[in-house]
C-alpha cells in the first residue's frame, strides 16, 4: 500500500531524513517510534506529500508522488491523517466539520456527506455531539472527531502523527481505543506514537527512527522479544520509555 524507497529530504543544507526504505502492505499497523527531532513527523508527512522529498520515491497504492503526472489533491484525500493537535474549524459545529472536505475535495452532496460523517462519528461513539462545536468537547473527544472526519474520506490508509501526545492522561484511552478498533477491523496505518500498549496490543511491525535514519524496521515480537538484538540506540530509547 505504502512504498517508501530510499527516501532522502533536507531542510536547506539540514539533512533530517537519510535513505529511508520501508514499505507498509494493505492491512498491515506499522507503529514509528524514536527520539524527538529524529525525524517521524517529516517521514509521516512525506507520505502524502505534505513536505516534499529531494532523494527516492514514495509509492502510495500504486501511485509515485514524485509523479509530476500525479493529481497530489486526490492522493491526499485518500490518505486520512491525524495529528497530534486536532485541527477541527473551531467555528463549524461537529457534523459541518465532518462535512466539509467530503463536500469541497470529493464533490458529495451536503445530505451524503452529512449522512456518511455521522455514520463514522457514531463509530467512535460521539453521535450525541453532533450539533456541537469543537470548543464544547474535551481534547479526547475532538481527537475522535478528527479520526472521523478523516474517516469520512474513506481513506485506503490512515497516518497518525502521535495523536495522544497533546492530550491530558485520562483521554489518552479514549482515542487508543479508536484507533485498536480500527485495526482490528484491518485498516492499513502507520503511527507515530510512544504508546507502547498500542504497539504491542495492535500493531504488525515497529519502525524505530534516530537522526533521520530507519534504524530498526522489525515485528513486534522482535522489537519488544528480543532486545538483544536491537541496535544499542534503540535499547537505550525502550529502557527510557517502558
Ligand atoms: P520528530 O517528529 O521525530 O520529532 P521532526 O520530523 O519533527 O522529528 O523533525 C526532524 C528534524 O527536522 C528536527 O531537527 C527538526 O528541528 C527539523 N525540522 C522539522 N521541520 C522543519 C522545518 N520546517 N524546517 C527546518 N527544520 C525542520
Ligand atoms: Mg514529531
Amino acid at each position: 500500500m505504502i512504498d517508501i524507497k530510499n527516501v532522502s529530504k533536507w531542510y536547506g543544507s539540514f539533512q533530517v531524513l537519510t535513505d529511508c526504505t520501508t514499505s507498509i502492505q494493505k492491512g498491515e499497523v506499522v507503529v514509528v517510534c524514536g527520539p524527538s527531532g529524529s525525524g517521524k513527523s517529516t517521514l509521516i508527512k512525506t507520505v502524502n506529500a505534505l513536505e516534499p522529498i529531494q532523494k527516492g520515491d514514495i509509492v502510495v497504492d500504486g501511485t509515485s508522488i514524485t509523479d509530476p503526472k500525479t493529481d497530489l489533491p486526490r492522493l491526499r484525500s485518500r490518505v486520512g491523517m491525524v495529528f497530534q493537535h486536532f485541527e477541527l474549524f473551531p467555528h463549524l459545529s461537529v457534523t459541518d466539520n465532518l462535512a466539509l472536505a467530503q463536500v469541497k475535495v470529493l464533490g458529495r452532496t451536503k445530505d451524503d456527506a452529512v449522512k456518511r460523517g455521522l455514520k463514522m462519528l457514531d463509530r467512535v461513539g460521539l453521535m450525541a455531539h453532533k450539533d456541537k462545536f469543537p470548543g464544547q468537547l474535551s481534547g479526547g473527544q475532538q481527537q475522535r472527531v478528527a479520526i472521523a472526519r478523516a474517516l469520512s474520506m474513506d481513506p485506503i490508509v490512515m497516518l497518525f502523527d502521535e495523536p495522544t501526545s497533546a492530550l491530558d492522561p485520562e483521554m489518552v484511552g479514549e482515542v487508543l481505543d479508536v484507533m485498536v478498533q480500527l485495526a482490528n477491523e484491518g485498516m492499513t496505518m502507520m503511527c507515530v506514537t510512544h504508546e507502547m500498549g498500542f504497539a504491542r496490543k495492535v500493531s504488525h511491525r515497529v519502525i524505530f527512527m534516530d537522526k533521520g535514519q530507519i534504524i530498526e524496521d522489525c515485528t513486534k515480537q522482535d522489537f519488544f522479544g528480543k532486545p538483544e538484538e536491537r541496535s544499542p540506540r534503540a535499547k537505550e530509547f525502550l529502557s527510557k520509555i517502558l
